[in-house]
Order: C-alpha cells, then structure tokens, then sequence
C-alpha cells in the first residue's frame, strides 16, 4: 500500500504541481491531496483504504451518488458496443429532447453536445459574437466559466482559490474584449450598458453564482439583466454548468425562469460523470452553428456514446423524490454546521442557491465578490482538515459549492454532523 503522501510526491514529479486541475493541489488548505481509488454512494476510499463521506460530488455531476447501478449499467452496456464512432448516434438525439423537453422549448429548441463547460462556454460566446456582429463581452467578478482566454479575469474556483487576478498568456488584445462588473450590481449593469451597449455581443453570468462559495442573484437580477441586455440589442449566456440539473429536474430555470436567456450552457450532471456538456437556445441562433451557419464548432469526442449514456442514465434517474432528498438533505447539513459553528462563537453566514450551499466566515451573506475576499478565509483550512480527519471530504477551497447527493443517507449524514463539533473549535481556536 502506498500513502496519500507517497502518491502526491510520485504525481509531482509527472504532472505540475501534482494535479490535472489546480483546486485539487489543496493549495489553500495545505497538505497532500488525498489520491482517490474507487466511489460508491456517498463515499469516496483513498489509496489508504480509508474512506470519506463526499461532499465534493466531483465538482458536481455525482447527483445520484457515486457508481450508481444504473448508470454503471448504461455505461458498461454502451462501452460493449464501442467507444465512439465519431458519427452520429440514436442517443445524443435522446439526450438533447430529454434536455429540451425537461428545460422546455421557450429556453432551448435546440442544442450542441459538447465535452466539457469551458467548451460549452467558449462556443455560446462565440456564437453570440457571431449573431451579433459584436467583439466585447460582460463577465462579473467572481464568475467562473471555464478556463478559455476571454474568462479567466477576476474568475472565481481556481483563480479565486489562489487569489490571482487572471491568467498569465491570455493576450491583452483578448483580454480587452472582456469588461468584468460587480455582481448583483444592477447599476453598474445599466451604466455599462448605457456606456457601450452598441459594442457588448454578450453577457454571460452563472445561473447562481457558486464558483466563490454560493452567491445566489438577488430576487429579479437574472431578469433585469436580460431586460438590459436585449434592449440593447446584446445576447444572455446563461450558464447552468453547475447548477444544471442540479438545483431542480430543469436546473436553475425551473426555480427562477421568468426572463429567457439567448443561450444556456450545461456540464457536470448533463454527463452522468463522464465528459458531456451543451449549449442549446432558440433554433434561430443556433443554427448559426456549422454546418448550417458560418460560426464554426467541432469535436473529435462530442456526443460520445458512453457519455450520452452516462447522461441519459443519471438524468432519467434524477426524479423528483431525488431532487427533495437533495433539497432536504441540503437543508439539514446546512443548519447543522451553521449551529456547530455558532455554538463555537465563529462568525459566518450560510449561503443557499436551491440545495447548493456554502460557507462564508462573515457575519452578514456577501452578495459579491469584494463580500467573498471580505471574510475570515483563514478559518477554513481548520475546519477542512478536522472535517477530513474525521473522514468527511469537503472542497478544499472556502470558495466551492458544497455538495450532496442522492445517495447521502441517514448514516452519511450522521457521519458528518458528528465531525461537525471538533471542525467548528478548529475554526474557532485558528
Ligand atoms: N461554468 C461553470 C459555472 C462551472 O462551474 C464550470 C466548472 N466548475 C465551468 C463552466 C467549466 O466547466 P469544465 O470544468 O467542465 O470545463
């Protein structure tokens, strides 16, 4: 048997900095990323045999739990008829009906199935420069999308988590086509808009923020917004990457709908745990896509069969009783580490975005990205590493959603709240 040591120090010498994504590195909390071998439920056992309650989900998709029988079955029974064909395929048709019967066709007639976010985010972009003739793009700080040029300035996940402003490469040129606004900020909104709408092709905004700890918009922003960026004649990528199938059975839409987005964007859950994500919208831009128009898109893996399946799988499965265990389970967790950490005199507040939740160490509930930095940040390495000896994996950064699933029951659940007291003093005594 290796230790999670022994495994982080081999994987250094191969891949910088030991990961294939940098919020694994554990760069905020410290220490060796535990190096995971098999999942299952609710659990996740490392090198060590040692096994953790999962609140991290894979960053999201394992809504179902980890290796569900179900989707393990579509898997191995789509993998037995071949890998891929880079052709198409019955399924992906299935799979983007399902997504626009279950989103409905007033958000999405139709759809492109590509592998991952920052694809899905990078082709909607594009596809709005495309339909509009225009170069400049609004993101708010805080917002992640993926890590294509346009989008890493002032992004939260990773970039938040190692507190950098950007990405070193990104060209100033490129750089200069994104203008970054504060969240939640109507007025900056309008003042930008009054500026240079005539310039701005898109702007893109997470569903509910959940990329800097959970920052739900405020009641009506998703709709005022979209009222401001149509009257000037510009797009709304509406990024459901996270949020997508996650937060209800049609995603944040189904909770807070009442304006349309031009294009919406999907990932994590959309594949069941493998690599599938999407952008759909009206036919009218869409098929501005190649073949039929002149904005191009293309992939060696997209639509694979074995991620169709995988998607199929888990979106058939997430019914409604899925989604009130989440909303419940969510809501339980929740209380318990808010009560934990009060009954230790920390300050925080707790974030919700429908069963998406986080902590931050503040008094009151930020609602942008200065409210995010404006916390006691320092009080999480603590509390994550008395929650991961007590054998409950939790993000490594204080600017992650946590994540529940379907398969977190009774005992999973106790598992945690009984961590919860020892991680709360942690935090406390920092
Ligand atoms: N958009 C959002 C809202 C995300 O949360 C993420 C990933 N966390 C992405 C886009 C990028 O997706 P991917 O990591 O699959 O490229």
């Amino acid at each position: 048997m290796i230790t999670n040591e022994q495994a982080f120090d081999r994987a250094r010498a191969v891949l910088p900095g030991g990961v294939n994504s940098p919020v694994r590195a554990f760069g905020s909390v410290g220490g060796a990323p535990r190096s995971f071998v098999s999942a299952r439920g609710p659990y996740v056992t490392d090198v060590e045999g040692r096994e953790y309650v999962d609140l991290v989900g894979s960053w999201g998709p394992a809504i179902l739990g980890h290796a569900h029988p179900g989707v393990i079955g579509a898997v191995q029974d789509a993998a037995s008829r071949g890998l891929g064909f880079g052709a198409s395929t019955p399924g992906e048709t299935e799979l983007a009906e399902l997504v626009r019967d279950r989103v409905g066709t007033r958000y999405l007639e139709k759809l492109r199935l590509v592998s991952t976010g920052t694809e899905a985010t990078m082709t909607a972009i594009r596809l709005a420069r495309g339909a509009t003739g225009r170069d400049l793009l609004v993101k708010f700080s805080g917002h992640y999308h993926g890590h294509s040029d346009g989008l890493l300035a002032e992004a939260g996940s990773g970039v938040a988590t190692l507190a950098i402003p950007g990405s070193a490469g990104v060209p100033d040129a490129v750089a200069a086509q994104t203008t970054v606004i504060g969240y939640n900020d109507l007025d900056a909104v309008r003042a930008l808009f009054e500026a240079r709408g005539s310039e701005i092709a898109a702007v893109i905004v997470e569903a509910a923020a959940a990329n800097m700890g959970v920052v739900p918009p405020a009641p009506g922003f998703n709709r005022a917004l979209t009222e401001i960026a149509h009257e000037h004649g510009a797009l709304v990528i509406l990024d459901e990457v996270l949020t997508g199938f996650r937060v209800s059975a049609s995603g944040w839409l189904g909770l807070d709908g009442d304006y349309e987005p031009d294009l919406v964007t999907y990932g994590k859950v959309i594949g069941g745990g493998l690599p599938l994500a999407a952008l759909g919208g009206r036919a009218a831009v869409m098929d501005l896509l190649a073949p039929l128009g002149p904005v191009y898109q293309a992939g060696t893996l997209s639509g694979n069969p074995v991620a169709v399946a995988a998607g199929l799988a888990t979106l058939r499965l997430a019914d409604d009783a899925v989604y009130a265990h989440l909303d419940a389970t969510a809501a339980a967790l929740s209380s318990a580490v808010s009560l934990a950490l009060s009954a230790e005199g920390v300050a925080h507040s707790i974030q919700h975005a429908g069963n998406l939740f986080s902590i931050a160490f503040r008094e009151t509930p930020p609602t942008d990205y200065a409210g995010v930095k404006a916390q006691d940040a320092f009080r999480y390495p603590p509390f994550f590493h008395a929650m991961l000896d007590a054998g409950v994996s939790l993000p490594p950064s204080v600017f992650e959603a946590w994540f529940v699933s379907a398969a977190h029951d009774e005992t999973a659940v106790s598992r945690i709240l009984d961590a919860l007291p020892a991680a709360a003093r942690a935090a406390a005594t920092v």
